[in-house]
Order: structure tokens, then C-alpha cells, then sequence
């Protein structure tokens, strides 16, 4: 049910619990002239989560006259045509993922693609994927760091990078309610449907602390993520410095394998990650990518060095 979190600012439940077994929240912000929402859910978010949410607040989906992804992940940007069919709001993301917000094959492609000898997409998790991404939508207002979205309350966009490559954070000023959407992940978090964590996702680690170490900076009250529920400053600030404290976490063990085996591809390492270090189910898209960030970053600090091998 819509609750209120801040003075014109609502939190919207979501369909994704039964469809991806983690909480997603959604939030409506009355910005004077603009009905912002912040992210779109994926494909079928819209109609049978937000339209509802929205009624509940007298106010329907043709009332949005924003939408903010806050970075290209189809949990975040799937809704966005179903959100266009039914109202006249403009889009804005962050202008460093327009390539993947306005083209699935691409996001597709890079984002799950990448290390195609640690991790492989069956047909079968391909189609999931393009059923929760839908059409694509052109973004009308391309985000930078620094900048201010429309309307009149005053919502600062922060560019954090890391958990992708142009992911932000907007704060509100007036409320001082920092939404993190995924960018602040500690541990990870548990399923809701079974005894499996989502590890963190990251795909650059400098980006991803220095991210993390400039959320600490701001002034802020309470830290709203996506992906979990919303919790004050205090509780903020040590959950960034155990997200920090798990960049140093895989760092340690990377350099331990690297040690002991003398080689490691991305696909060890992701295995490692994804069972040493906790319950997460071994190689997936978030171990896979840590575990890539985390060779890059030692072959950049000169503690690796990346080679070609003969296959076969
Ligand atoms: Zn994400």
C-alpha cells in the first residue's frame, strides 16, 4: 500500500517480490509542476502495481509528468513504455546509460554478455529478461551529475557510478531523503523466497567506492533504497561503510587466490565469491562482474597482470 515517507513524497509497492523474490519500491514525489517517479518497475510494474498504488493517492499513471530511471537495470527501466502508453511524462536518466535504456540487445549484450567463458544466458533466461525489459523509449532528459530535476522542489542528481556505469542518486533537499536506489548494497541481500542471497553488483570498483564515499558526504536524514526498506541517517552511513568494507572484503580475497594459484579467471573468482564469502549461489551476473572489476582493479594497481591464452 502507498505510504507516505516524507511530506509529498510516497513509497509505491511493486509486483517484483513475486516475480524476482526481492522487495522493489517505487516513489512519487509532488515536485509543484512535475509528478515525478522515481524508477518504472519492470514491464508489467506498471498496470498491475503502479496504477493501483497511484489510485490509492487519488492520482492515476496520466498524471506522471516525470519519470527518473536511475540507472539501466530492467527492474528500474522495464515499465518505462507501459508508463509512456499511458501518460505524456518525459523521461530522464542518467546520459552515460542512454545507449542501454533506449537499445535491449545492447544492454543485453554488455551488461550480461560480457565474460561469455564465465557465464552463458540460456534461451530460457534470455526471454525473462526481454519480458520484464518490453519496447524501449527514447530519454527526453539526459542526467548529469550536479544537475536538478524539473519542477520546483529541489532534487539534486549525484552521480555515484559503480553498481553501473552512470547510476545516480537524487536528493531531496527539502526533506532530506537520500534515495539510493542500488548503489548502496553491503552485503547484499537475502532472497525473499528462499535461504540464497543477491550478492553486490558492481562493474568498477574506484567508481563504486568513490561513489559510496560521496554519499557519506551529503546531508542527509534518511537513505532510501530500492531494494530494501528506508532507514535513517545513522543507519545510512554504516551501511555505506559496510558496502565499503565488502569492496575490501572481495579485494582480500582475490589477492589470496591470486597468491595461492598463481592465475584466476574471472570464472574462479566469481565461484569463490559466490561461495566463500557468503551464500550467493556461486557464478551469476553480480559475482561474474564483481569478480571482473576486482582482476581489473589489481592488473590497474600493478598487483596482476592480464594475459591472452591459447584455448584448447
Ligand atoms: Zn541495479
Amino acid at each position: 500500500m502507498a505510504t507516505e515517507i516524507a511530506p509529498g513524497i510516497h513509497r509505491l509497492a511493486t509486483d517484483y517480490p513475486h516475480v524476482c523474490g526481492l522487495p522493489l519500491w517505487l516513489h512519487v514525489i509532488d515536485a509543484g509542476s512535475e509528478l515525478v517517479l522515481l524508477d518504472a518497475g519492470i514491464a508489467s510494474t506498471p498496470e498491475s502495481s503502479t496504477a493501483p498504488e497511484l489510485a490509492a493517492l487519488g492520482l492515476g499513471l496520466s498524471d506522471l509528468t516525470l519519470v527518473v530511471n536511475s540507472h539501466a537495470h530492467p527492474d528500474h527501466m522495464g515499465g518505462n513504455a507501459v508508463l509512456k502508453k499511458h501518460s505524456g511524462a518525459r523521461f530522464a536518466a542518467p546520459a552515460l546509460e542512454a545507449g542501454w535504456l533506449e537499445d535491449n540487445e545492447r544492454l543485453v549484450t554488455e551488461l550480461w554478455g560480457s565474460d561469455p567463458d564465465a557465464m552463458d544466458l540460456s534461451e530460457d533466461e534470455r526471454a525473462e529478461l526481454f519480458g520484464m525489459l518490453d519496447e524501449r523509449v527514447r530519454i527526453d532528459v539526459l542526467l548529469r551529475d550536479g544537475d536538478r530535476l524539473p519542477g520546483e522542489r529541489p532534487l539534486q542528481v549525484i552521480t555515484t557510478s559503480g553498481h553501473s556505469p552512470g547510476h545516480i542518486a537524487v536528493l531531496d533537499e527539502t526533506s532530506r531523503t537520500l534515495f539510493t536506489f542500488d548503489d548502496v548494497q553491503g552485503r547484499g541481500r537475502p532472497y525473499l523466497d528462499s535461504d540464497l542471497w543477491l550478492a553486490p553488483l558492481y562493474t568498477d570498483v574506484t567508481r563504486y567506492s568513490a561513489g559510496l564515499a560521496r554519499l557519506l558526504e551529503l546531508d542527509f536524514d534518511v537513505l532510501v533504497p530500492s531494494h530494501g526498506d528506508a532507514i535513517d541517517g545513522t543507519a545510512g552511513r554504516k551501511l555505506i561503510e559496510e558496502s565499503l568494507e565488502w569492496v575490501s572484503t572481495v579485494d582480500t580475497l582475490t589477492a589470496r587466490l591470486l597468491r595461492s594459484r598463481g592465475s584466476l579467471t574471472v570464472r574462479d573468482l566469481a565461484d569463490a565469491i559466490g561461495t566463500e564469502l557468503g551464500t550467493y549461489g556461486g557464478i551469476n551476473l553480480q559475482t561474474v562482474r564483481m569478480a571482473r572489476a576486482h582482476l581489473e582493479h589489481l592488473a590497474r594497481t600493478g598487483t596482476a597482470e592480464t594475459r591472452w591464452h591459447r584455448r584448447g
